[in-house]
């Protein structure tokens, strides 16, 4: 089969990647095919399900009209700056422009070593191309901007980490694979034309109506700006930590890149930190926002010699843009939260109304999600209430707030009936949570079953509907069942 391939990365310079085939594979066997988006990106399911489809998906066969190629970054990692970084265990297949006109990347992960390996081997170990698979989907029905999963294949090969693990691949899908660190890597080579050529890819590709202003740079800052500060916000929104915000993670497109260490926070604390390597914290819960701008301010500073010939009269301007970054953050994550409490109009004490139910859930140690879940279901329903009490260890100030909140609820602009439903629609009951995820992996892992992967995959496509049978996806961990890190892979 032919993909109708078109590959402008490709065409793009050759200082921007390396040409180079995935390797062959001993056994590659389909684990799991994503039917529907298969059929958003024009693909034929029945086709990638069949042993030819799944040799492309393993990369032992390269599609007619694939040119693939390891793309070349940089990025800060944990704030030191690393001049070259590059596709070390991915390989993009090419672009496929989908009915609607959406051009997306089609990337194998974990497809053997590249020229940007350093020491790595290449390839990807089982757990973590079953945990991107499950986190990205379900981030996907949550409605917030992410790369997909395609398919999942295990390889037959053998991944020696701390352990010996088996091999897979996973066929990620983004609206591009750019990066603030692939800025990074021509800034750093004081590659101003390099700079060029990107800068007019991303634009051309992603944010089009820059083009057309007098200062389509500054213009292109502000877009991703905004679609970060959106992006983060939602991610705040529904507990989400992604766990490693360096520059080569952090995507011009806005959606959510690498599900390396990321992870759902169970009880509510600002602090919270599962990544193995994150000492410091960080990519804490709370400081994502902040780090978010951080980045930010490293893709301004690679766009200053377009901004203008003088770096003097280029920072005061991008300095500007990315001054709007904190009020963008806090609009969406203001209007986010009205709708999770229910809220359709706005009040200027809306924003002390939120922070005291954090403050009541940070000391009543509540779960985040079934907080929000149940204040909708406590609405006009005492057992309902009884429940969301339950998950507080001190509910005094619990109390204090639902009397402030069914006050506000009062003078709002929604129709009381309406509320519970609007909230059901907004509060997810079914979240990857950790110990779900770290379940599905092992059975998967140790005994070759993946009925915990694709019944986790299944409950998590429909995050707000309530599903009969399907309690435990829904409860908290259990002390004994609490995983407390998670791994790069
Ligand atoms: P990450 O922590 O996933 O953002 O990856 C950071 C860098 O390490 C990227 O350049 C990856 O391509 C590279 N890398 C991670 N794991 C491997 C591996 N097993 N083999 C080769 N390169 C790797
Ligand atoms: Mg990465
Ligand atoms: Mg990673």
């Amino acid at each position: 089969m032919t993909f109708p391939f078109d590959n402008s990365y490709s065409r793009l310079p050759d200082r921007f990647f390396q040409r180079i085939a995935p390797t062959v594979v001993s056994g590659p066997q389909l684990i799991r095919l994503n039917e529907p988006l298969a059929r958003e990106l024009g693909l034929d399911p029945e086709f990638l399900r069949s042993p030819a489809g799944v040799e492309i998906l393993a990369g032992n066969q390269i599609a007619e009209g694939s040119d693939p190629i390891a793309l070349a970054y940089a990025g800060h990692q944990f704030g030191n700056f690393v001049p070259q970084l590059g596709d070390g265990r991915a390989i993009l297949l090419g672009e496929l422009v989908s009915a609607d006109g959406q051009r997306r990347d089609i990337q194998l992960k974990g497809p053997g070593r590249t020229a940007f390996s350093r020491q790595g081997d290449g390839r990807a170990a089982l757990g973590p191309v079953l945990r991107e698979y499950i986190v990205s989907e379900a981030m996907a029905a949550l409605g917030i901007a992410t790369t997909r999963s395609l398919a999942a294949v295990s390889t037959g090969e053998k991944v020696w980490r701390e352990t010996v693990q088996p091999g897979a691949v996973l066929t990620r899908i983004a609206a591009s694979h750019v990066r603030i660190g692939t800025f990074q890597f021509f800034a750093a080579r004081g590659d101003v034309e390099g700079l060029r050529i990107l800068t007019d890819h991303v634009i051309a590709r992603h944010y089009p109506e820059a083009a057309r202003s007098d200062t389509p740079e500054l213009e292109l800052l502000r877009a991703v700006a905004k679609a970060q500060a959106r992006l983060i916000a939602q991610w705040m929104l529904i507990g989400f930590i992604h766990g490693v915000m360096n520059t080569d993670n952090v995507t011009i497109s806005g959606e959510t890149l690498d599900y390396g260490p990321c992870a759902f926070m169970d009880r509510f604390n600002p602090a919270t930190v599962f990544s193995s390597i994150d000492h410091a914290g960080r990519y804490a819960y709370g400081n994502q926002p902040a780090i978010g701008l951080w980045n930010l301010v490293r893709l301004a500073e690679c766009l200053l010699p377009l901004i203008a010939d003088e770096t003097e009269r280029a920072v005061p301007l991008a300095q500007a843009v990315l001054e709007e970054f904190d009020r963008e953050f806090e609009t969406a994550f203001l209007a986010g939260m009205r709708k999770k409490l229910g809220l359709a109009s706005e009040e200027a004490e809306d924003k002390e109304l939120v922070n005291g139910l954090f403050a009541a859930m940070y000391q009543g140690k509540a779960d985040f999600t079934l907080t929000f879940r149940r204040l909708g279901e406590g609405l006009d329903n005492p057992a309902g209430e009884i429940s969301l009490k339950e998950l507080f260890s001190d509910s005094a100030p619990l109390e204090i707030w639902l009397a402030q909140w069914r006050q506000r609820l009062e003078r709002d602009a929604l129709p009381p009936a309406h509320r519970g439903e609007a909230m059901r629609l907004t509060n997810p009951l079914y979240i990857a949570r950790n110990h779900l995820v770290e379940a599905a992996l092992t059975a998967a892992a140790t005994d070759n079953d993946f009925n915990r992967f694709n019944e986790l995959v299944d409950v998590l496509a429909q995050p707000f509907t309530e599903q009969p049978g399907k309690e435990i996806y829904t409860r908290p961990p259990e002390p004994h069942e609490q995983v407390l890190q998670t791994f790069c892979g």
